[in-house]
């Protein structure tokens, strides 16, 4: 069986919300006071999870991304990833976090089932870092990707968000992080997923403009057009790490999009950007079977738009944010 709508794309990818909390408040995701967070009764527990990845994993998903919210902050999620490795021996499964808790936790994820982590960060100058996230923590990240490279967590990829007149005076250093230590570095372009709605068109940094400054300095060529949303550059110089962009504002993947989110209230979104989602926690606690809630899953992506229509007048933005849905 597949997931697959009715352009023809099959989603293959499912990304996990195992919470909508977290320890860091990024001006780009949520407001400094954070946001109303969810009862522990509402949030999926790891059983749910792990028989919901079962039952898509029988449907053609064939990689998880477990992700929030702060993964991190959920006690045990290394139990979590045993979970799914044991319903799913070949998938991909990899964790995305501001990897402030990484450095004491890698180990045990890595022994879990962890195949890899990708690490947010915006600013390698600790000040600014500390004003983006409004946690003074630069050390306790960088600590947190050397202990992830360290456990064979790898390749490690670096999310930063880059932001107009914020931390693009940034990218040629990131680039340089990249090719001293072999890291893959995934520029993102500011998306209107903010909680605060403090989002605008001028803040977005596009990742054309982000490769050609990279290239001034440290010439770069593209390596794969891997499925997915981000083209992978190297160093023309052969110095390791890699560059990716991705340009969700400025040149949208959606035509070749396989993702699919599973939110930590347990429901089903085709699409970061969708202004629907369909419950699978309800019929699930109801006592559903696997095939009712498969059927629910074919449905909610059988009915998957086009795409999002970011910077066209009709744009809608979604009604949960960034860290409620799961980025
Ligand atoms: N807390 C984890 C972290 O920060 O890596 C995982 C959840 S976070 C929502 C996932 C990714 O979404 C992060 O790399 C973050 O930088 C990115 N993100 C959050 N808000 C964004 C926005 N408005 N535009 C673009 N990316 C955003
Ligand atoms: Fe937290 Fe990640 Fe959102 Fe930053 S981007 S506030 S680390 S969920």
């Amino acid at each position: 069986m597949r997931l697959v709508d009715s352009f023809g794309r099959v989603a293959t990818d499912l990304r996990i919300s195992v919470t909508d909390k977290c320890n860091f408040r990024c001006r780009y995701c949520m407001p400094p006071e954070g946001l109303p967070w969810l009862a522990k009764d509402e949030l999926l527990t790891f059983e749910e999870i792990v028989r919901l990845g079962s039952i898509l994993v029988a449907n053609g998903i064939q990689s998880f991304k477990l992700t929030g919210g702060e993964p991190l902050v959920r006690k045990d999620l290394a139990l979590l990833v045993a979970g799914l490795r044991n319903v799913a021996p070949d998938a991909d499964i990899s964790l995305t976090t501001n990897g402030f808790l990484l450095a004491d936790r890698a180990r045990e994820l890595r022994m879990a089932g962890l195949d890899r982590a990708t690490v947010s960060c915006d600013s390698l100058l600790r000040h600014r870092f500390a004003e983006i996230t409004l946690r003074d923590a630069l050390d306790e990240v960088m600590r947190g990707l050397e202990a992830a490279a360290a456990e064979g967590l790898g390749p490690i990829k670096i999310n930063t968000v880059v932001m107009r007149g914020v931390n693009d005076d940034e990218v040629v250093s990131f680039a340089e992080l990249a090719r001293t230590a072999d890291y893959d570095i995934r520029f993102i372009e500011y998306m209107p997923l903010d909680a605060q709605d403090e989002w605008k068109a001028d803040l977005v940094v596009p990742g054309a403009e982000i490769l050609d400054e990279i290239g001034r300095h440290y010439p770069i060529r593209a390596i794969s057009a891997e499925p997915g949303p981000a083209v992978t550059y190297g160093f023309v110089d052969g110095a390791p790490g890699k560059i990716g962009v991705i340009s969700s504002v400025t040149a949208p993947f959606c035509e070749t999009c396989d993702r699919l989110r599973l939110t930590s209230d347990g429901h089903l979104r085709a699409c970061l950007f969708a202004l629907d989602e369909v419950d699978l926690k309800g019929p699930l606690r109801a006592g559903a079977t696997d095939e009712e809630l498969a059927e629910i899953a074919r449905a909610c992506v059988a009915k998957k738009w086009a795409g999002h229509h970011i910077g066209r007048p009709d744009f809608v933005k979604p009604s949960r944010s960034m860290s409620m849905i799961g980025g």
